[in-house]
């Protein structure tokens, strides 16, 4: 393809370009049918996905039959929901019943789960067409979902960078405009990162608030799905088919109802008078990039230009949060991922009788597991073997307790945190090779991870031709106000959209 340019031309184009809202009510209102939705964005990613390779598996007669569905109900009467009919991209780490589930991992090949997520289920159910599954770093370990054992994912601005991670194909795919609706996941920043390095909206709700149940567990006490769009609006209204409590899930939040596009509308009015911002100082300076903070520097006016009343808050545990977490994630990832065993799921290696079944699972595991997931696996086993533990493990989640407190601390004094989302925009596929540097991506998105508060990254523009994120964090349970104060900020800076990209 020469001048691959993602969108170009005809109706179809037009259809795949509509925010998830005004696709919604266009299907309502007849103008256009869930089944027409359905091929624009099927075509979309025949035409744009051989270079961004968002999607491990594209079930297109799946899609077309959930969008028929829409279409017959609308039919026969039926008053069809906020988000009915419009395409949504998961990421391969949810659970989905028939359909292949790899979670980027070899280990998982040709595994097709019997039962459906939670989450996946709330998708159906709002008659949102789900059109596949999308690429991932190996079990959401990663920044630049170049840890999928299949391959990277491009990012759309620019076909050499990645586009985040570990969600980097469910965020290319939103940008690409091969579906106005992703999931990711986010365990340390793998909503918001990749949003950030890829122009658009991503949300991590508090944890607890969305079901944890059918995800493929990393961390568990960090794991948490959440919304992507190109808009504030579209990504309230994927939150509110979203969140909400699940029995099956113990660490589900009882009695929870947001508004969230509720607060996106109101917010989208754009007044922030009387609304109190902390700046993080800890997140910021050396390490970041001058084209991130000059960007993160006019989004502070913009604020203020708002209304917003501006401070500088210190929350010094901060610094520790990297440490912490690349103890406390690996020591749960260590723990969750024994459940691969060559018995149970997918891939299973040297079975042919001349081996023991010890030696089936470690064969199996040799051959499954990519090598950042075996790092991660050996460095969580050290952590929490006896005589380290206290040392590692024990030490980490009582940093984790201190981040707590300079948040608690920190909300006394604001409504809400801000920081760039990511200290770096998104870099070349195959440039970092360092695990530390690569860690490093998570910098900004980490503290909001241990806390378990509620976070959004929406962009803030450009540095360099390649988007820039704002991160707007807010105290637990106060999922609403990260909408509405990110839904003034996108009013005032309108919404950032993704030039033709040339192969
Ligand atoms: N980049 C972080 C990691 O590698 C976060 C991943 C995530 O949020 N799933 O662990």
């Amino acid at each position: 393809m020469s001048d691959s340019s993602l969108a170009n031309g005809g109706s179809g184009t037009d259809l795949v370009r509509l925010t998830a809202a005004d696709t919604a009510a266009s299907i309502r209102r007849g103008d256009v049918t869930a089944v027409e939705v359905a091929q624009a964005h099927l075509a979309q990613i025949a035409k744009v996905d051989p270079l961004v390779k968002a999607f491990l598996h594209i079930d297109a007669d799946g899609a077309l039959e959930a969008a028929a569905s829409v279409d017959e109900a609308r039919a026969a009467g039926e008053a069809l929901g906020p988000l009915a009919g419009v395409p949504l991209a998961m990421k391969d780490v949810v659970v989905t019943k028939g359909l292949p589930t790899t979670s980027g991992s070899k280990i998982l090949e040709g595994w097709r789960p019997p039962y459906d997520a939670t989450i996946t289920t709330r998708i159906k159910d709002a008659g949102i067409v789900m059109l596949g599954k999308t690429n991932m770093d190996e079990f959401a370990m990663g920044s630049s979902t170049e840890n999928s054992a299949y391959g990277p994912t491009h990012n759309p601005w620019d076909l050499t960078k990645i586009p985040g991670g570990s969600s980097g194909g469910s965020s290319a795919a939103v940008a690409a405009f091969e579906a106005p609706l992703a999931i990711g996941t986010d365990t340390g920043g793998s909503i918001r990162q990749p949003a950030a390095v890829t122009g658009i909206v991503g949300f991590k709700p508090t944890y607890g608030a969305v079901s944890r149940y059918g995800l493929i567990a990393f961390s568990s006490s960090l794991d948490q799905a959440g919304p992507f769009a190109r808009t504030v609006e579209d990504t309230a209204l994927l939150y509110d088919v979203l969140h909400g409590h699940d029995p099956c899930d113990s660490t589900s939040i009882a009695g929870l109802s947001f508004d969230a596009t509720g607060a996106a509308r109101a917010g989208a009015a754009g007044d922030l008078t009387g609304v109190r911002v902390g700046v993080v100082r800890e997140l910021g300076g050396e390490g970041y990039q001058a084209g991130v903070t000059a960007s993160f520097d006019d989004a502070v006016a913009t604020l203020k230009g708002l209304g917003a009343e501006i401070v500088e808050v210190s929350c010094p545990n901060f610094e520790y949060a990297l440490a912490a977490y690349y103890l406390i994630a690996p020591s749960e990832c260590s723990s969750n991922l024994a459940r691969f065993d060559a018995v149970r799921y997918g891939l299973r290696v040297g079975d042919d009788g001349s081996n023991s079944l010890e030696e089936v699972m470690s064969l199996t595991r040799a051959a499954g597991f990519g090598p950042e997931v075996k790092r991660r696996i050996m460095i969580g086993t050290y952590a929490l073997s006896s005589g380290y533990y206290e040392a590692y493990y024990g030490q980490a989640q009582k940093v984790r307790t201190l981040i707590v407190r300079d948040f608690q601390a920190a909300f006394e004094k604001v409504d809400v945190l801000i920081s760039p989302a990511t200290p770096v925009v998104a870099f070349g596929i195959g440039e970092v090779v360092d695990p530390i540097t690569m860690y490093r991506n998570d910098l900004c998105t980490l503290p909001a991870s241990l806390a378990g508060t509620p976070a959004i990254s929406v962009p803030c523009g450009l540095s360099d031709g390649l988007p820039v994120g704002l991160q707007i964090m807010a105290p637990a349970l106060a999922d609403e106000r990260c909408f509405g104060i990110a839904a003034a900020f996108e009013r005032a800076t309108g919404i950032l959209q993704i030039p033709a990209v040339t192969a």
